[in-house]
């Protein structure tokens, strides 16, 4: 029997092969019908032997081209369309492909860059291939997107591409229904396509057979060679030679902050990292992102890549053009960072590349496609057995976060919520969707200041979004908060910054009503006007209730304080004991840290403290670490944001001891005060018991997370909840986060945690949006009451 069915595909289905994909999975079949894009995605109509079409509908969704993310699929019986005798009218015999009417308004979701794809390495590798060797091969399942889009529709005259017309050969590809490059915007060849050239460091073209060959002899004999990317520059250099790594951390002004190695393939990986399985995949997927993975040693990778750290950033070549340096050069592994100085957005224009990073680089390995917005590496780890991002970025911007709901409700408004001062992202919502930006980086910088604009910008125009809210964070020092309260036409509102946090990971995890919320960081601004960072709330996207905090500690010298872990460790110890800690009056408080210091130094942050001169008051968890970190002789200063913590962390010993330091719950005024009295106590027995530095760790760890449960039950008891979020920048700390999770499962708690957005501030906008929403409905509906 005939049957003939309307199916409704929504999500990513345009640009990325889906109608070809259709059309041969139709015309494989012997089934007619058509297939258009729509404003929501596409829309088949298909028709045929009610067995076949059920097998059609079966591996549609199945088989979907990787590019492909369908968030939608609905399935409707339509009447059968009767076959047409008309010879002249082959139409309703086969199965079309429909074009969208001129000037229809076709709106639909952008795929982010993907890596380059098996088939066309295979053809690159290709000496018979007309693209043999061609370092911008492309097809519909791969290469770049949202990095060279100007403007929507997206097609070739809205991207950079638009000035390489395409040859013929080229173009009948574009235009079969059947190839892979059918509607493949950026595709190109050696005929017509952009070409690679290296230049010098003054930026003069080097005149050269092979610029390839030229840059990877300039890798091998130690130099620091600039290359062009997807989304920027990185700075290269061969992983395995120390002088030449040495020389990059030099020009780089970079201390000890870890650099992120390309390995040629899955088998370079294992030979210098632990891999699981969750890792092989993240690694292999078409994303590409940097992941951090335990180093095997004794290791062919200096120390100086990530000094004092157990783990190793790696990735694998995602641009052909990557592929073809590592063929070219036989390299283990070649460090590839961000092409910036230190802190800086990466460079992405030839011109400003060369300007910006001179000095830098000896070599600059260019060509003259245009990307057109900036996208640095995404950074994964796998904690729990789950990838988890620590930086959202390429290859996932701009897929948006697909919400329960529409945030606004029936007002169907967008909000723009811009996200905090460091990892700053900016997040853009409509409909149930919530777009985050590529990372925009730490906005004290004045060239990621003006990216943030850049992003907002550019993020708008590309989704055709117009924001009736903006959302930002409480702390007027923010340049994105001042930025926010300079906008005229949308509705401003300020949302606290841990509960951001916590209403990020509820909005990912499709949570409604209220949660246990642990919000633990470095630095929020508390809505007491201090720092918080220790945060127990219980909260829904409405509003919030500080259920608990850390104690309040002085934070002297104010940012100094952040850079020097040793004035924490002061804050703490002159806090518990009193300035008296000096004197040595408690044997216990006799440690080498305290006899090491600097008693001028120490007097005058005393008296600042006890004046309250320049010496905020915070609950900050990441403050807490970085005490611990320092009393135990692990760091006094830090290099780089949450060294000292991510330290201790590494710290941790792999001993099977289950002891905790404790912490003691003090009531107070409806909440409780999570003291580190006792925690400070053992622990200073611990180092005058000489106990190696991993066992302290390890108990530290233990003890917060034990502290943390205890804190939990009581809030369950009171008011009846037992979800808990996890959210902050401390829950990059892998053990901490699943020792925590493990630990509050077995008491019965429902752990919600954050995968597909970080944790940390680079999480934060998607929570403020979703605050913001939430609010301004409450408050509509209280007024129309
Ligand atoms: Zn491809
Ligand atoms: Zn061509
Ligand atoms: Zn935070």
């Amino acid at each position: 029997m005939e049957v003939r069915r309307q199916i409704e595909v929504s999500g990513i289905v345009q640009g990325v092969g889906f109608r070809p994909y259709v059309y041969r999975l139709a015309t494989g079949r012997h089934l007619r019908g058509t297939i258009r894009n729509t404003s929501a995605g596409v829309t088949i109509e298909i028709q045929g032997p009610a067995e076949t079409v059920q097998d059609f509908v079966e591996h549609l969704p199945a088989e979907a081209p990787p590019l492909a993310r369908i968030t939608g699929f609905t399935v409707n019986e339509v009447p059968c369309v009767a076959m047409q005798i008309d010879d002249d009218d082959e139409d309703d015999q086969d199965f079309r492909i429909v074009h969208s009417h001129e000037g229809e308004e076709v709106r639909t979701l952008i795929s982010p860059d993907v890596a380059v794809c098996p088939d066309c390495l295979r053809e690159m590798f290709n000496p018979k291939d007309r693209r043999h060797r061609y370092p911008f091969i492309n097809c519909t399942n791969c290469g770049p997107r949202f990095t060279i889009i100007r403007n929507i529709p997206y097609d070739r005259p809205s991207t950079s591409m638009a000035v390489f017309p395409m040859c013929p050969a080229c173009l009948t590809e574009y235009e079969n229904p059947l190839d892979r490059r059918f509607h493949a915007q950026p595709n190109a060849c050696w005929a017509c396509g952009p070409r690679v050239e290296l230049w010098d460091k003054s930026g003069k073209r080097i005149e050269c057979r092979d610029p390839i060959a030229e840059a990877v002899s300039g890798l091998h004999a130690g130099l620091v060679v600039a290359v062009k990317g997807l989304g920027g520059f990185h700075l290269a250099v061969d992983a395995t030679n120390p002088a030449a790594v040495a020389l990059l951390r030099r020009r780089k002004r970079r201390v000890e902050k870890p650099f992120a190695v390309m390995v040629p393939d899955f088998e370079g990986a294992q030979k210098i990292c632990i891999l699981d399985e969750a890792a092989r995949t993240v690694l292999q997927s078409i994303q590409r992102p940097i992941v951090l993975l335990e180093k095997k040693t004794p290791s062919m990778i200096p120390d100086a890549v990530a000094p004092f750290n157990r783990y190793l950033g790696i990735f694998l070549p995602y641009t052909p053009l990557h592929h073809l340096l590592f063929a070219e050069g036989g390299f283990t592994a070649l460090v590839m960072t961000s092409g910036n100085l230190s802190e800086e957005p990466i460079a992405i224009d030839n011109r400003e590349a060369i300007h910006r990073l001179k000095g830098l680089a000896d070599y600059f390995l260019v060509h003259n496609r245009d990307i057109l917005l900036r996208c640095d590496d995404s950074v994964m780890r796998v904690a729990g057995g789950v990838p988890r991002q620590l930086r959202r970025s390429r290859g996932f911007v701009p897929v948006p976060v697909f919400l329960k709901d529409d945030p606004t409700g029936a007002n169907q408004s967008s909000v723009l919520a811009v996200g905090g001062e460091l990892k700053n992202t900016i997040c853009l919502t409509k409909g149930k969707h919530a777009f985050l930006s590529q990372h925009v980086g730490d906005l004290e910088n004045a060239e990621s200041y003006s990216f943030f604009h850049e992003a907002i910008e550019h993020l708008e125009r590309i989704l055709e979004i117009r924001p009736e809210i903006i959302a930002y964070d409480l702390h007027p020092d923010y340049f994105s908060t001042k930025w926010a309260l300079q906008q005229s036409g949308a509705k401003l509102l300020g949302v606290q910054h841990h509960h951001a946090h916590i209403a990020s990971c509820m909005a990912e995890n499709h949570l409604e009503g209220r949660v246990i919320g642990f919000a633990l960081d470095g630095t929020g601004y508390g809505t007491d006007k201090n720092i918080w960072g220790g945060e127990v709330l219980i909260a829904g996207y409405e509003d919030f209730e500080r259920a608990a905090h850390l104690e309040n500690v002085r934070l002297p010298g104010g940012a100094a304080a952040i850079r020097e872990p040793w004035r924490m460790a002061v804050s703490y110890l002159a806090h518990h004991f009193g300035r008296e800690f000096l004197g040595m009056k408690f044997m216990k408080l006799d440690t080498p840290f305290v006899r090491q210091l600097h008693r001028p130094k120490v007097d005058l942050l005393l008296r600042m403290m006890e004046q309250g001169v320049n010496s905020p008051l915070t609950s900050s968890c990441g403050r807490l670490f970085d005490a611990v970190a320092a009393l135990v002789g692990i760091r006094q200063q830090v290099n780089y944001e949450a060294q000292a913590a991510i330290e201790l962390e590494m710290a941790v010993g792999s001993s099977e001891e289950d002891n905790g330091y404790p912490l003691k719950l003090l009531p107070e005024n409806n909440h409780w005060i999570i003291s580190t009295r006792p925690l400070f106590e053992e622990l200073l027995d611990d180092l005058g018991r000489n106990l190696p530095v991993g066992t302290i760790s390890r108990r530290f760890h233990n003890g917060l997370v034990e502290g943390f449960v205890e804190l939990a039950r009581l809030l369950r008891e009171k008011t009846a909840l037992h979800r808990v979020c996890l959210s902050g920048g401390t829950f990059h700390n892998v053990y901490l986060s699943e020792r925590l999770e493990m630990r509050l499962s077995e008491a019965g708690f429902e752990v919600f945690t954050q995968k597909e957005v970080p944790s940390g501030d680079g999480g934060l906008s998607l929570g403020q949006a979703l605050v913001a929403a939430a609010r301004m409905r409450a408050w509509e509906l209280g007024f129309t009451c």
